[in-house]
């Protein structure tokens, strides 16, 4: 409040006056702003998806602009909570309020890069650069670690040096498709940020 001048604190409490007496008046704000949101998302294209920061993993209606098929670059220009998810019912924190800062942000990592051992610096790589990379250290790793039968001679088939972390916006079947190609190469160490 310190910090306001003069303009700034009537133009506030000319507002809040107006506000006020409408809502007297029996004009009601609430309805006059669900207008104005349905005007600002009326040509916009809706999907749904998930919330990627926390394991709470709410659902979100995400509204973006534009198609890159009709020459316009698409653009997201709206985020907020799903009311149909069973998970949050269209609220979200304070984090998830501002996800449509994350992905607007310059610094957002949006490509793989790859930094060289014993180097400082990052560089782009493409995605099939970063795919062949990590499947031929999956398969290097494997083949000098993988343990078929223990000290006993039980079979274990256990390959224990190579870990995976997944993302608790997976939905269930990326989740079920993720064990299906992992577990059977033997790979035990397996984490989720929801730990599911
Ligand atoms: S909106 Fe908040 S609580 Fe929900 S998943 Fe995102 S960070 Fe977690």
């Amino acid at each position: 409040m310190t910090d306001m001048t003069r303009r700034q604190f009537f133009k506030l409490t000319g507002a809040t006056l107006v506000g006020s007496s409408l809502g007297l008046l029996g004009f009601a704000p609430g309805p006059a702003l669900a207008e104005v949101r349905q005007f600002k998302l009326l040509r916009a294209t809706e999907i749904r998806n998930t919330c990627p920061y926390c394991s709470v993993a709410c659902g979100i209606l995400m509204y973006s602009l534009g198609d890159r098929a009709k020459n316009a670059e698409a653009n997201i220009i709206h985020i907020e909570g799903d009311p149909d998810h069973p998970v949050n019912r269209g609220t979200l924190c304070p984090k998830g309020a501002g996800l449509l800062d994350m992905v607007h942000s310059k610094s957002r990592l949006t490509h793989p890069e790859y930094r060289a051992p014993g180097s400082d610096k990052w560089q782009r790589i493409s995605w099939d650069d970063a795919l062949d990379r990590i499947s031929r250290l999956l398969k290097a790793d494997r083949d000098a670690n993988f343990v078929a039968k223990n000290a006993e001679g039980q079979t274990v088939n256990r390959w224990i040096t190579t870990g995976m972390l997944a993302a608790s916006g997976a939905t269930n079947e990326v989740g079920y498709l993720t064990h299906k190609v992992m577990r059977p190469m033997g790979l035990l160490v397996f984490d989720n940020q929801a730990r599911v």
